[in-house]
């Protein structure tokens, strides 16, 4: 890439292959309607606000010490947390926290990829997987998606048999296209990574199979979790987030459920004291206060619904617009946007920022607050007819 304007001086001993990468991250502008990062748009109920507080309060005077490292009551409230929501109750032991799912994504990747492995995931996907692959010197490899962007069963199982990779990252709902796994194409993937050895390791290993929820509060009844599998699946990994319906993007915690033997896995590449006792504090605040954090989910997923039919009957320059059937707080919208740069930022001049990303022809929007849609929808209309 152009490193004409790069700061970084060539006379810094850069990594080799990191020469020219630039920090990821979608632009943080400041603009009025913000629907590009999928965050939840509510902000914390004042209650959750001043319990935050008081048990950040209540932790401070200890602060000369160093947190659990092994973060048990957090790890407590995750196993809660999902017992409720999923319906599956898991051990403290099954359970591990870290600053965001990112941090997680980059443990598992630290611990089960590396020099000499492949993972592998489904394209179009989360664009930070190639990074925590970089990061920890593994090779990422991409499997095409089915038109409709759901997971390609059998070219995935094909893929797995081929490059024998040590990671499997499939992610439900998947960013940016929304679309969920079905259970029965997940335990299929996972009777084939029982099957299959894994390149660069001893012989007996198997793939481990990470399956990114970080969206999947936002899923309708259908749309199922694979959560009930981790116990009869010790090479079953599944990521959560408090960051998007949990509403706590801010404070940075993810979590990821397995069998214990992974987590201890994760237990071994992890920093010591990675999650502060502050992070753990609020997290224990925010879960004391579980319904007021997803009191919004339900219309948030209304607004999705809402905001789909209206994007289907809109036109771009005599076609009809697609969106993908989204499980998640966001819609991959257009399939025939010939210029998908101008109308972003044509929106952007009218103060909404979305995201430029997915296949050529498509947008992402987030779900907003109902004025921040109807800004959206008001823009959107406004551009579509004179972007050439
Ligand atoms: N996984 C997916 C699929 C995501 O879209 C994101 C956030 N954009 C993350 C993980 C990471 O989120 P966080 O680190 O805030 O938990």
């Amino acid at each position: 890439s152009d490193q004409s304007d790069s700061t970084i001086p060539a006379t810094l001993p850069l990594r080799n292959d990191l020469i020219g990468e630039e920090p990821y991250g979608a632009p943080q502008l400041d603009v009025p309607v913000c629907l590009n990062v999928n965050e939840n748009p509510y902000p914390p109920d004042p209650k959750v606000v001043a319990a935050i507080a008081e048990r950040v309060a209540a932790i401070a005077p200890t602060l000369n010490r160093y947190p659990d490292r092994e973060h048990i009551e957090l790890r407590q409230a995750f196993s809660d947390y999902l017992a409720r929501e999923s319906g599956v109750r898991l051990k403290v032991e099954q359970l591990w926290g870290a600053n965001g799912s990112n941090e997680i994504m980059l443990q598992l990747f630290q611990a089960f990829g590396g020099p000499g492995r492949i993972a592998l995931g489904a394209d179009p996907t989360y664009s930070m997987y190639p990074e925590y692959a970089r990061d920890t010197f593994t090779t990422w490899q991409l499997v095409h998606r089915n038109e409709d962007f759901t997971l390609d069963v059998d070219a995935t199982i094909e893929a797995i048999q081929d490059v024998k990779p040590s990671m499997v990252v499939l992610t439900s709902p998947n960013n940016p296209t929304g679309t969920s796994l079905p259970i029965d194409d997940l335990e299929q993937i996972l009777a084939v990574c029982e099957q299959v050895p894994v390149t660069g390791a001893n012989e007996g290993v198997h793939p481990v199979v990470v399956v990114d929820e970080a969206y999947i509060e936002f899923r309708d009844p259908d749309v199922p979790t694979a959560l009930p599998l981790i116990d009869s699946h010790a090479n079953l990994a599944v990521s959560r987030t408090m960051s998007k319906a949990f509403a706590f993007a801010g404070a940075r915690v993810g979590y990821v459920a397995a069998s214990q033997g992974i987590i201890d896995c994760l237990r071994i590449v992890r920093m010591p004291y990675h999650l502060s006792a502050i992070t753990q504090a609020a997290a224990l605040a925010a879960f004391d206060h579980t319904d007021e954090q997803l009191a919004r989910v339900a219309h948030l997923r209304e607004t999705r619904q809402q905001t789909a039919q209206w994007l289907e009957s809109l036109q771009y320059k005599g076609e009809s617009i697609k969106v993908a059937p989204s499980a998640s707080n966001f819609l991959l919208f257009g399939g025939c946007f010939d210029n998908r740069q101008r109308i972003f930022d044509e929106l952007l001049n009218r103060g909404v920022l979305i995201r430029v990303v997915g296949p050529d022809g498509w947008l992402r929007v987030c779900m907003g607050t109902d004025e921040e849609m109807a800004r959206f929808r008001e823009a959107l209309a406004e551009v579509l007819p004179i972007v050439e």
